[in-house]
């Protein structure tokens, strides 16, 4: 008889060696939150650039005041499926101020916005039809790609040109064309040309579906008529769960065919009375929305990098371990910045990915500039990083 438990774990320690030679095994690290700002990890606080937390709600007190009333009133969870038992009444209003923001009809909340995007893809086409998607979407865009069973193609990176040549040449083949992208690319922080690809959709009798998971709230955009405007509440909005707005028959179909809708839990109470409460504050104070896409702008200028079109700013090194070293030079230093590595990225452009949040103070935003200039940028072949 063979021992298949030994053998697993012999395979399990196999890929990590895999990993660890190529720079790329992954460890989780304790981190101490305490204000959504400066982060406690092995005993060391650091002035976190590498939280989603644009607009540092998590620790808000009045979206947490909201949150405990909410869990106080309605319970720790949901209960159940939303379609069963677990819709309780905070979701409604959820999902009108989210249809209301983004100009649709309606909108449907999901439990996460990986588990929106498995879901809401494989509910729209199916394998008769073809699936357009900027190579550098988010992986839960692909994950949901996969599943629908669509025929798949990659357009290069915001090329509209591209994405027109695929279309012209395999739309006729297939019975739906979707294309999908992100509107705030998650690593590189740039935005998708949402414009002009829903000029081709048009021409291509195509749909179009964009992914805000970074730009909900902090980024200022118009949603140009787009038909399904996906995004998350898990970066700025602080809390958690994801979202489509779409027209009403579009999310009457999601409550209906998104598994990923009908099979999952509700989310809790509490989280959902966040998400609200983090909606109207953005609301009520826009020029504080702004702040973090001010700071990422106060940075790309101080080092001479292409203006921040979001609160994220990417800075390419190469390779994995070049990017490790980098982020240890800076921790040495306060700041915590984590090195994004394949398979995040594409292989050789491994890099430091920076977030700017509205309560990072000016003056260490230009302090950390100053340090990438001295120690990370003057690198070079002769004198590489160390
Ligand atoms: C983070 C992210 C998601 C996933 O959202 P979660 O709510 O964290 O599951 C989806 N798409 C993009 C572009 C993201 O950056």
């Amino acid at each position: 008889m063979v021992n298949t438990a030994t053998s697993l774990a012999a395979f399990a320690r196999g890929k990590l060696a895999s990993l660890d030679a190529q720079s790329l095994r992954r460890q989780l690290v304790e981190s101490h939150r305490d204000d959504a700002l400066w982060i406690t990890r092995n005993g060391k606080r650091l002035l976190s650039f590498s939280c989603n937390d644009y607009l540092n709600f998590t620790q808000h007190p009045e979206i947490i005041e909201a949150s405990i009333a909410a869990t106080r009133r309605w319970g720790v969870g949901s209960g159940g499926s939303r379609l069963v038992t677990g819709n309780h009444p905070l979701f409604s209003a959820l999902e009108a101020k989210l249809a209301a923001l983004k100009g649709c009809e309606a909108s449907c909340v999901f439990g996460s916005g990986y588990l929106a995007n498995i879901g809401i893809i494989p509910a729209i086409v199916g394998k008769s039809d073809l699936l357009l998607v900027d190579e550098l979407a988010h992986a839960c865009i692909w994950a949901g790609a996969a599943l629908s069973g669509a025929r798949v193609i990659r357009f290069n990176h915001n090329c509209v040109a591209h994405a027109a040549d695929l279309l012209a040449r395999h739309r006729h083949d297939h019975q739906h064309a979707l294309i999908v992208t992100d509107h705030v690319f998650s690593m590189d922080g740039d935005l998708a040309p949402v414009a002009s690809l829903m000029d081709l959709a048009s021409q291509h009798g195509a749909w179009l579906m964009t992914d805000d998971a970074h730009g909900l709230g902090v980024v200022k955009s118009d949603t140009n008529h787009v038909p399904l405007q996906m995004g998350t509440l898990s970066k700025a909005i602080g809390a958690y769960g994801g979202y489509l707005c779409a027209s009403q028959p579009v999310i009457e179909l999601m409550r209906n065919r998104a598994r990923s809708f009908v099979y999952s839990t509700g989310l809790p109470p509490g989280t959902v009375a966040a998400a609200i409460t983090a909606l109207d504050l953005i609301e009520r104070e826009p020029d504080y929305a702004a702040l973090p896409l001010a700071r990422a702008r106060q940075f790309t200028r101080a080092l001479g990098l292409p203006e921040a079109e979001s609160p994220i700013v990417p800075l390419v090194l190469g390779e994995a371990e070049t990017a490790l070293m980098a982020s240890h030079i800076l921790s040495e230093a306060g700041f915590l910045v984590t090195a994004i590595r394949p398979p995040t990225v594409p292989s050789g452009t491994s890099r430091l990915r920076f977030t700017f949040t509205a309560r990072h103070p000016e003056a260490e935003v230009d302090r950390l500039a100053a340090l990438i200039k001295s120690r990370i940028l003057s690198a070079t072949a002769e004198h590489p990083l160390s």
